[in-house]
């Protein structure tokens, strides 16, 4: 029997071969559709970093086809498209700064950082005036012991949060 090499991309499949496979990775039908493929899944960031990254491409300037559309190593896109791409980039922004706020705030379903302090502190369910913003209330609660604050050179571990670092920190992003 012979074997058969099923790309996923393209939905096709044909004989095997070491040969076959390279041919068909590098055709531009299979070049086009596994960028297709790719492109759904980058941020507005992403793609205009890449778009400013690439060189004009010199045939679709000139108001030429280029048969390599949007497999096109070079950037086909118009002052118009940039536009597009950097407001989706600031609306991109924008929603990740609002869903920030929002948790900080406690009105998003995901529990809010005062929220999860209180009952880290209190061991209760949180109806808290606790606020992140009120520096000496965070100090009391997050101050080492005496002894401690004379030690010159603490392990980050032992290095009391302040707000802002519990704000900054980034999730990462798995897949
Ligand atoms: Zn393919
Ligand atoms: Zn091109």
């Amino acid at each position: 029997m012979v074997k058969r090499y099923y790309c996923d991309y393209c939905d096709r499949s044909f004989p095997y071969s070491v040969e076959a496979r390279k041919k068909h990775i590098n055709g531009y039908q299979h070049q086009k559709l596994w960028t297709l493929h790719y492109n759904q899944f980058k941020t507005a960031r992403e793609k205009l970093q890449e778009e400013l990254g690439k060189e004009k491409c010199r045939r679709f300037y000139s108001g030429q086809e280029c048969s390599f559309g949007n497999a096109c190593i070079y950037s086909h896109s118009t002052v118009g498209d940039l536009n597009i791409l950097k407001e989706e980039v600031y609306r991109e922004n924008e929603a990740k700064r609002c869903s920030k706020l929002q948790s900080e705030r406690g009105d998003s379903s995901e529990p809010s950082l005062e929220k999860w302090i209180f009952k880290k502190l209190e061991g209760g369910e949180a109806d808290t005036k606790f606020s992140i913003h009120d520096e000496t209330e965070w100090e009391s609660h997050f101050k080492n012991p005496q002894g401690m604050q004379s030690v010159a050179s603490l392990p980050p571990s032992l290095i009391p949060p302040t707000p802002d670092s519990l704000l900054e920190c980034n999730f990462q992003d798995w897949g």
